[in-house]
């Protein structure tokens, strides 16, 4: 099986999408991760400033990706397609595992608690561990230090306000015409991103429960 991840920014795409990795094991395949790994000057700027990169570099990174071992029964991506014009390649890429059931989850947010998230967002790199310095019941123990490994957390360079603002535009002119258009098809899944993430996670499993058989 594979799921699609359509969101706004900050609707926990990328949260969701570990925790179905470490149950069901599909590999979780985020192209802003694929892309914060390349070393490239262009590309980092434009992460920075949230623009979209360009697709021939996005189908790359992806074609690499989807071509490993562990992606054979299935994979979770999250952040693609992200405009009109990567619907060809993200139709392509279902084409060639049609063997498989593309399921595809909108996790709907609005603007304003997209913007807590981003703002109070901080990372440990060393473990992955996710906090939020703004909201009480996820602030760690002791600020900007790990609760898990003890690790100092991080601020993403993009999670600021400006970026967020320029990325939330994008998202409503770019990527919801996409929802919009597998919505005409029938082929789309609502979930509310701003439930906790457990929460939203019983109602992912309650959609992909229905393909059960081709786990
Ligand atoms: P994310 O980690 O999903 O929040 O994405 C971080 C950044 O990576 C975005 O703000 C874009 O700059 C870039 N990016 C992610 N997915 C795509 C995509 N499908 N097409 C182009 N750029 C992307």
């Amino acid at each position: 099986m594979n799921i699609t991840f359509i969101s706004a920014p900050a609707a926990g795409k990328g949260l969701l999408s570990s925790m179905l990795n470490e149950k069901y094991g599909f590999p979780h395949i985020s192209i802003g991760d694929l892309l914060r790994g390349v070393d490239d000057e262009k590309i980092k700027k434009q992460l920075e400033k949230g623009e979209f990169v360009d697709n021939e570099i996005i189908a790359k990174l992806l074609k690499e990706r989807l071509s490993k071992s562990d992606c054979k029964y299935g994979f979770i991506l999250d952040g693609f397609p992200r405009n009109m014009s990567q619907i060809s390649i993200y139709e392509d890429i279902c084409e060639k595992a049609n063997e498989k059931d593309n399921v595809i989850i909108v996790l709907d947010i609005s603007r304003e608690i997209g913007e807590k998230r981003i703002l109070g967002r901080r990372i440990c790199l060393n473990c992955g561990n996710v906090y939020n310095d703004l909201f009480v019941s996820s602030k760690s123990k002791v600020p900007g230090i790990c609760d898990h490994c003890g690790h100092k957390l991080i601020q993403r360079a993009d999670d600021n306000l400006e970026t967020y603002d320029a990325r939330y535009d994008t998202y409503l002119k770019e990527t919801k015409p996409i929802i919009d258009y597998f919505e005409a098809k029938g082929k789309v899944y609502h979930v509310d991103g701003s439930l906790p993430s457990d929460e939203a996670f019983r109602e992912i499993e309650k959609i992909i429960g229905g393909y059960n058989d081709q786990y």
